[in-house]
């Protein structure tokens, strides 16, 4: 049998429950072997608009998220290839790790909808299995001529975008990022002051 292996990418600035729950839940409902939360390293798409925190540290939290979670593993690929992340590479580099593998690239619905404007976007669907899960809000279109895969995950309504404002106004972070990461947070005094 081939592995069964999801490609979960993100800038992960921080990763926090709604990331894990998809992760775990698209293994369960998917049968994956392995999820793989690959960190990017330049989020190409996401540069300019706002300060990212260095990759090393987004790595250490994401490490620290899936410390203890049977199945999910902290992806390093894109960091250690340098530039910019692109998911083609990303899966080409995998299928080379894992030859014989089933690939499965993981998204968001808000990432999904964007798909064509992404890098090389045709190699993605060739080399892999779309899959795709709603975020709270509303329902975005998807666009038309790919085979998604839908997967039902509890939505959560939580983002990175929202956790860095309030490590900035200092309101907690508890539950909605796991405990070691909130560790990585403070030992690192990373987001905010407050902290
Ligand atoms: P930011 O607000 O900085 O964009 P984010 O919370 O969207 O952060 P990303 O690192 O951008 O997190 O997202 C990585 C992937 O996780 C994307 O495919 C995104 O759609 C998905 N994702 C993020 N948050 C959730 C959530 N709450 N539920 C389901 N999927 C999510
Ligand atoms: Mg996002």
């Amino acid at each position: 049998m081939p592995l069964r292996i999801g490609l979960f990418g993100g800038t992960f600035d921080p990763p926090h429950v709604g990331h894990l729950v998809t992760a775990v839940n698209v293994r369960h409902a998917l049968t994956l072997d392995l999820v793989v939360l690959m960190v990017a390293n330049v989020p190409w798409q996401k540069e300019g608009t706002r300060p990212i925190t260095p990759a090393q540290d987004r790595l250490a939290m994401v490490r620290a998220a899936v410390a203890d979670v049977e199945g999910l593993v902290a992806g390093e690929a894109e960091i250690l290839h340098g530039g910019p992340s692109y998911t083609a590479d990303t899966l080409m580099a995998l299928s080379l790790e894992y030859p014989d593998s089933h690939l499965f690239t993981i998204v968001g619905d808000d990432a999904a909808a964007g798909i064509r404007t992404w890098q090389r976007y045709e190699e993605v669907v060739a080399r892999s299995s779309l899959v795709v899960v709603d975020r709270p809000g509303e329902p975005m279109e998807l666009p038309s001529g790919f085979d998604w895969i839908r997967v039902e995950v509890p939505h959560l309504d939580v983002s990175s975008t929202d956790l860095r404002a309030r490590a900035r106004d200092g309101r907690p972070l508890d539950y909605l990022v796991t405990d070691p990461v909130l560790d990585v947070i403070r030992a690192r005094a990373l987001y905010a002051e407050a902290m």
